[in-house]
């Protein structure tokens, strides 16, 4: 999942970025509204989390702006305000969710979680296709009885396969959701971690759950979801 984190207070921007990678998250940062809504604009991001006080346009306008040009993207916006007003101006803007600051980083997690399951089709904080199992609180996958044991960016992966079953993804989407914009990679490392991944899920099984499609793709198979 990549993220987008507008927020100009330096400190709490750090450790936001900090904590959310370490929970499998590609996240890019701004820290003014006019920058954030350029990311916005111009990547593909599966969520936006958004400070409604930014230097430049605030957070009311780059979601209204967004959402005047189509950006669909979940909006989770952040508040230092917690009345009413601000609560309907946020949502009438074109928002999602808000937080109200200070707020318990666990609780930012619940509600990303929340919101990528807004448009799946499993509305389980557990994704199932046959007998593979991911629990996307603790982030573990299981297959049939054995416990796998996955990295951040394994987990990442598995999860976007499994909230797009049958769907082929091309390489280039899956590095697009799985690595900010620093840190893009060259399309050949999403071969290098479906091999990690196949090797984890696939490799002891005779019903293979990753399918290459040739000159395409990726796709995760799920004979029940056809
Ligand atoms: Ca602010």
């Amino acid at each position: 999942m990549r993220l987008l984190l507008v927020e100009d207070e330096k400190k709490l921007l750090n450790f936001l970025v900090q904590g959310l990678q370490e929970q499998h998250y590609a996240v890019d940062t701004a820290d003014n509204g006019d920058d954030g809504l350029h990311w916005g604009l111009n990547f593909a991001y599966d969520v936006i989390v958004l400070d409604i006080m930014l230097p430049g346009k605030n957070g009311y306008e780059v979601c209204r702006e967004l959402r005047n040009q189509r950006i669909i993207t979940p909006v989770l916006m952040l508040t230092a305000r917690d009345t009413v007003d601000d609560r309907v101006l946020g949502l009438d803007s074109g928002a999602d969710d808000y937080l109200v600051k200070p707020f318990a980083f666990r609780e930012l997690l619940a509600r990303l979680r929340a919101l990528a399951r807004r448009d799946s089709y499993q509305k389980s904080t557990t994704l199932t296709v046959r007998d593979l199992v991911l629990d996307t609180i603790s982030r573990t996958a299981r297959r049939g009885e054995a416990v796998i044991d996955l990295s951040t960016k394994e987990y990442a992966l598995l999860e976007m396969l499994m909230r797009h079953p049958n769907q082929v993804l091309s390489r280039a989407t899956i590095a697009e959701h799985l690595w900010n914009y620093q840190d893009a990679p060259d399309s050949n490392v999403v071969d290098v971690y479906i091999r990690y991944l196949r090797k984890k899920i696939d490799d002891d099984h005779d019903e293979k759950v990753i399918r290459t499609v040739r000159g395409t793709g990726y796709q995760l198979v799920d004979p029940d979801q056809a």
